[in-house]
């Protein structure tokens, strides 16, 4: 299989060849198709296998051009470093598109996240926590919220993070909402946040 059999357009081509993908790997076959098709997906993946450009490739299709001032995309991780990993891959996979995220967590002043996020922000990658400080602030309108991944789900369990997330699926819109979960393991409260979460999913497991 090659990247060009998922129908990607030109922009995320090039970019795929300047990161020296030269084959997608057995959670991108996997998972491109069936996140291009609109399904929620349940994604068994450790990190290292290309989980993340996996769930990215498609929604960045999907997303394409920088519109309108509300995030589309909110992805979830755990802790910083994850958020700043997630943000680095979007950075280089969105290179030749206007697509414009941010990466939200904590420890760092709020101030030029307020900033960018005023003037507009496609994809947000956030740390719950943070994502709902500044959510419950008012800066993060959610309205146009079509998709939303959780990665690393089983590390946000174990790191208590359910209530947040909770909350979170509280405040965002439900209705047409893609949903796309990522874990390392799948042990059954990973299991239980996937009924809880996912409608209709599409396993896939590497
Ligand atoms: P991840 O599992 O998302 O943490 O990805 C692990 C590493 O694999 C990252 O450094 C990616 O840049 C790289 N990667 C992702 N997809 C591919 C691919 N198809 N071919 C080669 N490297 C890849």
């Amino acid at each position: 299989m090659t990247f060009e059999d998922f129908q990607l357009n030109r922009q995320l081509y090039n970019a795929i060849d300047e990161a020296g993908y030269q084959a997608p790997t057995p959670i991108q076959e996997q998972a491109i198709p069936l996140v291009m098709g609109g399904h929620d997906v349940l994604g068994i993946a450790q990190t290292g296998t290309g989980k993340t450009a996996a769930y990215l490739l498609p929604i960045l299709m999907k997303v394409k051009y920088a519109q309108g001032k509300m995030m589309r995309v909110l992805i979830l991780a755990p802790t910083r470093e994850l958020v700043m990993q997630i943000d680095e891959t979007v950075k280089q996979l969105a290179k030749y598109t206007d697509i414009r995220h941010i990466a939200l967590f904590g420890g760092l002043g709020p101030k030029t996240q307020i900033e960018a996020l005023q003037a507009g922000v496609d994809i947000i990658i956030a740390t719950p926590g943070r994502f709902l400080d500044l959510y419950s602030k008012g800066e993060i309108g959610v309205k146009e919220l079509k998709t939303l991944v959780l990665d690393e789900a089983d590390k946000m369990m174990d790191m208590g993070f359910m209530p947040q997330i909770r909350n979170i699926l509280e405040v965002i819109p439900s209705k047409k909402r893609q949903n796309l979960l990522f874990s390392a393991t799948f042990p059954p409260r990973v299991e239980n946040l996937s009924h809880e979460f996912l409608e209709f999913p599409h396993k896939v497991e590497v």
